[in-house]
């Protein structure tokens, strides 16, 4: 199938784009860092993998038509994956990045959904898998912006799965709890200064200690559940939350 990932330049979307790939999917590594996309795509081909990049900002109506017109196949299975973090008390939240937060990773999703909505619906076959996060189900305190978009991002979801239900097209959204990647480790540090405990801490009493299982979700668990919603034993699970937290919501 042709996969097309967005924020695939780095951590989760440039893992699940090497696996993807390693199993067989020719994968459109996009992202806004296209230098970077060229790299992972470069490194699957390099390996006997199928992959092109493509430069695609998903807050932008523009980057997205280019991006989109700039591929070489008809998209079959969209990953909405571009994310950020900003850790911060509402308070002292600049109003700006709270809304650049929920562009991304909920308006980016619905814009890209949006725009590979009417091919999948002329070919009658379609898969959408959004990289939620166990912040699509609880909170945790001074990530009011990145909870709100991705508990948003289940709603898209349900709704998502409702209007393309006529049609062999499905959506879900993963929820992993915390994945060891560029963003996380950026956490670890911005956590660590804003409760003026060290780093190690913030892993071992922070992120670590809400999941019973105690350790980071693994890429290869995502890309493969990934696999599975692809497939024709899937062709009915839609509008649902894939939940991967290590027992973190049955306490
Ligand atoms: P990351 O920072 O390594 O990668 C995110 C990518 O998104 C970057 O390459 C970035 O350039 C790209 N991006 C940001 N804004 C964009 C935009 N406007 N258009 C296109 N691309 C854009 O982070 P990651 O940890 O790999 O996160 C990927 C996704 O996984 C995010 O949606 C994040 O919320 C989610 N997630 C991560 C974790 C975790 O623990 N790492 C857990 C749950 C969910």
């Amino acid at each position: 199938m042709t996969v097309l990932i967005s924020g695939a330049a780095s951590g989760i979307g440039a893992g699940l784009a090497r696996e993807l790939a390693r199993a067989g999917h020719h994968v459109i590594v996009s992202d806004l860092r296209l230098a970077d996309c060229r790299e992972v795509a470069e490194l699957i081909r390099s390996t006997g993998g199928s992959a092109e990049a493509a430069a695609l900002d998903v807050t932008s109506d523009d980057s997205v038509a280019s991006g989109l017109a700039s591929v070489s196949r008809p998209i079959e299975v969209l990953v909405n994956d571009a994310g950020l973090q900003h850790v911060a008390p509402l308070e002292e939240f600049p109003i700006d990045r709270w809304n650049y937060l929920v562009q991304v990773m909920l308006v980016g999703s619905a814009r890209l959904t949006r725009a590979v909505l009417p091919g999948m619906r002329e070919r009658r076959f379609g898969r959408i898998v959004n990289v939620g996060s166990i912040h699509s189900l609880v909170a945790s305190p001074n990530k009011s912006a990145y909870v709100a978009a991705k508990h948003g991002l289940l709603g898209l979801t349900k709704a998502i799965a409702l209007e393309t239900a006529d049609t062999d097209i499905t959506i879900n959204t993963i929820c992993p709890s915390y994945v060891k990647t560029p963003l996380v480790d950026k956490q670890i540090g911005d956590q660590a200064r804003t409760r003026g405990i060290p780093e190690a801490d913030v892993v071992r009493e922070i992120m670590l200690k809400p999941m019973p299982k105690g350790v980071f979700i693994g890429i290869d668990e995502l890309a493969g559940i990934a696999t599975f919603l692809m497939s024709p034993a899937a062709r009915n699970i839609s509008g649902q939350a894939i939940v991967v937290d290590g027992g973190w919501t049955a306490q």
